[in-house]
């Protein structure tokens, strides 16, 4: 286990998730901002950030299109399975984040 030294430009988050283990006990994931588009109306990647507190790292992508529409994305296993299908299926991941940025999502 590294410790991670935040920079202070970049917003720490931390969410209170259905945990990892098979009970499911809510853990803290732990969400860091790694890219933050200065223009987020413009198509492309409006944000990134890295989520610890899992069974391992994920990253987690805002995407804008060129419709205006936001897609997010996760490299967690859940995401992967299910997003090829299912679209409007978010991992508990993104869901998370998306309760507290409301108005992105
Ligand atoms: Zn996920």
């Amino acid at each position: 286990m590294t410790t991670l030294t935040p920079k202070p430009s970049f917003a720490l988050i931390t969410l209170l998730l259905p945990g990892p283990d098979r009970k499911r006990k809510p853990s803290p994931y732990h969400y860091r901002i790694t890219y933050r588009n200065p223009d987020p109306s413009e198509p492309g990647c409006v944000m990134t950030w890295d989520v610890l507190g899992g069974r391992e790292p994920y990253q987690i992508a805002l995407e804008r299109t060129d419709a205006g529409n936001t897609v997010w994305h996760c490299t967690c296993a859940d995401a992967v399975f299910h997003g090829e299908n299912d679209h409007a299926h978010h991992c508990k991941h993104v869901s998370g984040l998306r309760d507290t940025l409301p108005r992105a999502a």
